[in-house]
C-alpha cells in the first residue's frame, strides 16, 4: 500500500524516496553527544501500525537531555517524538484512515489496550513512562519517515484549513503545558502562577488562560521570554533577577497566595517558590524533569499539613487527546505558531540542535522541514 493520492500541500515532497531505494534520511543517535543525519531503511507497516512521511517535526528539551547523555537510549535510534505528517503506509488491522491523509501523532502513543490505558493512565502505557515511546524506546520523528505503533488509538486527522506550523506543537509541549492546569483542576477565577517561560511554562501560561484563570503570573528572567508570556496569555510577568517574586506574588494576591502555582521547570529552587506562593489547600502542579535528589521545605509545605496537594503530568497523547487540541487551534483559541522562531532542514538538524540548546537568538522552538 505504498501508492499514494495526491497531496494538497504543493510545499511538500510526497515521495522523497523517489528512486525507490528504500532508504530514509533519520537523526541517528549513537551517543553522548553523537549524533548525525544518516540512511537508515524506511519502516514497514506491521499489524496495527502506520508508516507516516513526517512533514514537519521539532526538537524538544528531552531530546537535548538524550544528546547530553542524561537520559539514556540506545545507540543507533533515531530520535524525536513530534511529528506532523501524511499518511504513507497502513498495516494491516487499522482502519478509517487513508493513504495520503494528514496526520498528527501525539508525543505519547498509548496502545489504548493495557490496564493502565484502561484505567486513563494512557501516558503509564505499559508501565512507567511506558506510553513515551517514539524516540526513547522505538525511533523516532526526526526522520522522513516514522512508524507509529497502535496507529488506530494514535493518528488524528489535520483539518485541510490548518497548517503543519498550527499543530506540531500540540503533539508535546502544547499538550504537557495546558495538563498542568487540567491536573490541577484551575477553577474559574483562580490565580495561577507559572514558573519559568520556557517552551513548555509558555504553553502552561496559554493553559491556565484557558482554563478560566483570572490572574496568571508569570515567572521568567529572560527578556524574549517575557515579552512572549504576555503574548500567551500571562497578566504579569516577574523576574527573579529584578526582587523577590515570591513576595511580589504574595502582593499580586491579597497576602493569599495563588490558587495553582505551576513549576515548569524542573529545579529545587523552582520547586521551593511554587509551594512557597501557594494558599493553603493550593495546588502545586509540577511539568519539570528533575534530577538528583528533590526536597520538600517543611515551612511552606505547613509540616504536612497544609492541605497542599502536589500533582504530576506526563504530556497526554493519544489520538482523542489530539483532536481535541486540534479544535483549540481550529477555533482560535489558541496560536503556537510564535513559538516557532526558526526553521531548519533535515540535513541542517545537527545546527537546530546547537541553536536550541545554546538559547541564542530568542530561540524557543525550531520547527524541522524533511
Ligand atoms: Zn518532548
Ligand atoms: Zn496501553
Amino acid at each position: 500500500m505504498t501508492t499514494a493520492t495526491l497531496n494538497r500541500d504543493a510545499k511538500s515532497t510526497f515521495f522523497s524516496d523517489k528512486r525507490g531505494t528504500g532508504l530514509m534520511r533519520a537523526l541517528v543517535f549513537h551517543g553522548p553527544n553523537n549524533i548525525a543525519v544518516e540512511r537508515v531503511p524506511i519502516p514497514r507497516a506491521g499489524y496495527g501500525e502506520v508508516v507516516m512521511q513526517v512533514t514537519l517535526t521539532t526538537i524538544c528539551g528531552t531530546d537535548v537531555h538524550i544528546l547530553k547523555g542524561e537520559y539514556p537510549v540506545r545507540s543507533g535510534l533515531v530520535i524525536g517524538h513530534e511529528a506532523v505528517g501524511v499518511i504513507h503506509e497502513i498495516g494491516p488491522g487499522v482502519t478509517g484512515y487513508q493513504v495520503g491523509e494528514r496526520v498528527l501523532v501525539g508525543a505519547i502513543t498509548p496502545c489504548g489496550q493495557c490496564n493502565a490505558c484502561l484505567g486513563g493512565e494512557w501516558s503509564q502505557c505499559g508501565g512507567p513512562i511506558g506510553g513515551w515511546k517514539f524516540g526513547n524506546t522505538i525511533n523516532g520523528a526526526q526522520a522522513e519517515y516514522l512508524l507509529v505503533p497502535s496507529a488506530q488509538a494514535n493518528l488524528a486527522r489535520i483539518p485541510d484549513e490548518l497548517t503543519d506550523e498550527q499543530v506540531v506543537l500540540l503533539a508535546d509541549i502544547a499538550s504537557t503545558g495546558f495538563s498542568a492546569s487540567e491536573s490541577a483542576d484551575v477553577q474559574l477565577g483562580d490565580s495561577v502562577a507559572v514558573f519559568a517561560q520556557g517552551p513548555i511554562g509558555l504553553c502552561a501560561t496559554a493553559g491556565a488562560h484557558l482554563k478560566g484563570a483570572a490572574l496568571v503570573i508569570g515567572v521568567e528572567s529572560d527578556l524574549a521570554r517575557m515579552a512572549m508570556a504576555k503574548r500567551m496569555g500571562a497578566d504579569v510577568v516577574l523576574s527573579p533577577k529584578e526582587g523577590d517574586v515570591v513576595a511580589e506574588i504574595k502582593k499580586l494576591t491579597g497576602g493569599r497566595g495563588v490558587d495553582v502555582a505551576i513549576e515548569a521547570l524542573g529545579t529545587q529552587a523552582t520547586f521551593e517558590n511554587a509551594l512557597k506562593v501557594l494558599r493553603p489547600g493550593g495546588t502545586l502542579s509540577s511539568l519539570g524533569v528533575y534530577s538528583g535528589k528533590l526536597s520538600v521545605p517543611l515551612e511552606p509545605f505547613a509540616a504536612g499539613l497544609g492541605d497542599i496537594k502536589i500533582v504530576t503530568t506526563l504530556c497526554p497523547g493519544g489520538k482523542e487527546r489530539m483532536r481535541r487540541l486540534i479544535e483549540l487551534v481550529q477555533h482560535g483559541r489558541v496560536d503556537l505558531r510564535p513559538l516557532l522562531t526558526h526553521t531548519f532542514l533535515l540535513d541542517n538538524i545537527t545546527e537546530a540542535y546547537e541553536l536550541f540548546t545554546s538559547r541564542r537568538d530568542g530561540v524557543l522552538k525550531v520547527a524541522i522541514r524533511p
